[in-house]
């Protein structure tokens, strides 16, 4: 299971910033996650201010 970064993303880094494991990198339109490096402790979610990280189903 990993995290990924829907479309409502703006761009913040709030959530790169926070990522224990260094999984978040800026991407373009949005910042991505590395599923390799995600351990699905969701603290992305809960630091975005719009809810774009979500679990994976
Ligand atoms: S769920 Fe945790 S490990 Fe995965 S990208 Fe978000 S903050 Fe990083
Ligand atoms: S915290 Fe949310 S809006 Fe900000 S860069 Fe991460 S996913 Fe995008």
């Amino acid at each position: 299971m990993a995290y990924f970064i829907n479309d409502d993303c703006v761009m913040c880094g709030a959530c790169k910033d926070e990522c224990p494991t260094g999984a978040i990198s800026e991407g373009d339109p949005k910042y991505t996650i590395d599923d390799s490096k995600c351990d699905d402790c969701g603290t992305c979610a809960e630091v975005c201010p719009v809810g774009a990280p979500q679990p994976k189903k």
